[in-house]
């Protein structure tokens, strides 16, 4: 039996060949059977290119159908589809083609004298160009190419794709995942949110993080359905297509917007089924004032670009603010003791451990991170701190390294920041640890006021927030310092760059 992700994949396209897969608002249609024929010609384009079995494809382009279709392609042919943060600049570019080893760089129309120059230094023996609009040389070169029908054989351990991390915690790491990986996921969540062929997906995320590329377009997939994609998130543009939509996937940040938006209502998403929420926490706070406002309870969900997704609030059932839910179906999970390894007692703060068939073999060309993450019995190290409830729901309670250890007490960041964001005057904080003298680490908070709390005399201040903390938690938790900002660094995935404030502050206590 072969492992070819788009062997299902195909079925499934044959059976709604006439259905759209991907619109767009400029009115342009991908139905199935489409699909299937370009991602034809794009295999031949790909073959043409010199990209055979277990290549790299290296891919920084905007967000288009086309991309996908390329995605599809490299399963197709059994090559890896290898995905870059249209972010990265030159340095970082090169960083990638350097250990990635791809036989073809796919980029942007705009940088492809720089993508030539990169190439030539890196040994990449081929460029070509795919831009938002169908322009570029790739398109061109499919249509001329024979095509590739066949769907090319694979084994348990072929890869699909190699993904790398987003970096929060350092530098960006690339998991590879294999079709096996990420056939198991697709379908799990298909089934576990019950995707059908009657859906329609509001998809506004990037496409080279799991979340927009993996969670979105293979459940998609699975099921027949078919997406609307948007360059990103507009505000004005969801409100436009809710009435026609019926899954929305997002990023926290995506809900924190809507629900300020007086649009926001029962009637604006009668349509909509199901919201998700994943790739950053989701605060209870959000979760409730978003089911006030329209009846939907977001269902929040828990993963990483090394496992997919692993826990998830149940479809039916209660979807509890502030949590992820339990893990899903074919998906083991244990909580393990920081210091010792053994399995915590129910109730205490652990390291998250995942096993099951979405789990990754590993990291690219990083063999002593692999060995140290990914233990001989299956379980991976996510290298997130969790807990669950008498529910059985699981908290994530933060990373691993925002840890702060002040005294040589632990101190679970948002338990302080959660204290924090209860004052009025507060949008939103983060604590952090900072080199300390005494105490090792310092727990120290920085905040992002409400708007209209940084004027006049009930300006919050440092003093206030220390003092609405006095009581309400022990004092080594208690922030020895407290800086203002007027936002707090995000990356595209709405991620908080702890790494940054710990730069920017670190001479606090020295
Ligand atoms: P790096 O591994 O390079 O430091 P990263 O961990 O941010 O970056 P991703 O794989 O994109 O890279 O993100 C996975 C992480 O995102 C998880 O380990 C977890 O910390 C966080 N995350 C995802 N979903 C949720 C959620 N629902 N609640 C809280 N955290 C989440
Ligand atoms: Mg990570």
């Amino acid at each position: 039996m072969s492992h070819n992700l788009f062997e299902t994949f195909a079925a499934k396209m044959r059976e709604r060949a006439e259905a759209d897969f991907i619109t767009t608002r400029d009115g342009r249609r991908y139905r199935y059977a489409d699909a299937l024929t370009i991602s034809a010609q794009l295999a031949g384009a790909l073959t043409e290119l010199g990209v055979k079995q277990g290549d790299r494809v290296a891919v920084q382009v905007d967000k288009s159908p086309e991309a996908i279709l390329l995605y599809l392609a490299c399963l197709r042919i059994g090559g890896v589809y290898l995905p870059l943060n249209t972010g990265y600049t030159g340095d970082e570019i090169r960083y990638f083609l350097n250990d990635a080893e791809p036989a073809l760089f796919v980029c942007r129309p705009k940088i492809e004298e720089q993508a030539l120059s990169l190439a030539a230094e890196t040994g990449c023996p081929a460029v070509v160009t795919l831009g938002s609009a169908a322009d570029g040389s790739l398109m061109e070169t499919a249509q001329a190419a024979v095509p590739r029908e066949d769907i090319v054989a694979l084994g348990e351990r072929d890869l699909a794709a190699i993904l790398y991390t987003s970096g929060t915690t350092g530098r960006s790491k690339g998991a590879m995942l294999t079709h096996k990986n990420l056939a198991s996921n697709a379908k799990t969540l298909a089934k576990a949110w019950h995707f059908s062929a009657d859906d329609r997906l509001i998809h506004a995320l990037p496409i080279f993080h799991t979340h927009g590329l993996f969670v979105a377009c293979n459940v998609t997939l699975m099921a027949g359905a078919s997406m609307l994609f948007l360059p990103k998130f507009d505000a004005d543009v969801i409100f436009e297509e809710l009435p026609r939509g019926t899954v929305m996937m997002g990023v926290p940040t995506f809900y924190t917007r809507l629900v300020q938006d007086e649009r926001l209502t029962p009637e604006a998403t009668a349509n909509m089924r199901l919201f998700v929420s994943g790739s950053a926490p989701l605060t209870a706070e959000t979760h409730e004032a978003f089911e006030a406002k329209t009846g939907h309870a977001i269902l929040e969900r828990y993963g990483m670009t090394e496992t997919n997704m692993n826990l998830s609030n149940p479809y039916d059932g209660a979807r509890r603010a502030g949590t992820v839910g339990m893990p899903l179906p074919g998906v083991e999970m244990r909580i393990t003791n920081r210091e010792t390894g053994a399995e915590v007692p129910f109730g205490e703060i652990g390291m998250l451990q995942i096993r099951g068939p979405n789990v990754f073999i590993g990291y690219w060309r990083m063999p002593e991170k692999t060995r140290e993450e990914l233990l001989d019995d299956g379980f991976f190290i996510t290298g997130d701190l969790a807990m669950v409830d008498e529910q059985g729901y699981v908290h994530i309670v933060g990373r691993d390294k925002d840890l702060v250890i002040s005294g040589g007490y632990n101190v679970y960041p948002k338990e302080v920041e959660q204290v924090i964001d209860e004052l009025d005057q507060v949008a939103e904080s983060a604590v952090i640890g900072l080199p300390h003298p005494d105490f090792g680490e310092g727990v120290t908070a920085v905040v992002v006021r409400q708007q209209g709390a940084d004027l006049g005399e009930n300006q919050l201040e440092e003093e206030k927030v220390i003092t609405h903390l006095d009581g309400r938690l022990a004092k080594y938790k208690q922030p020895k310092r407290v800086f203002f900002v007027d936002e707090l660094p995000r990356n595209t995935m709405g991620k908080v760059q702890k790494n940054e404030l710990r730069k920017r502050f670190n001479d606090t206590y020295q």
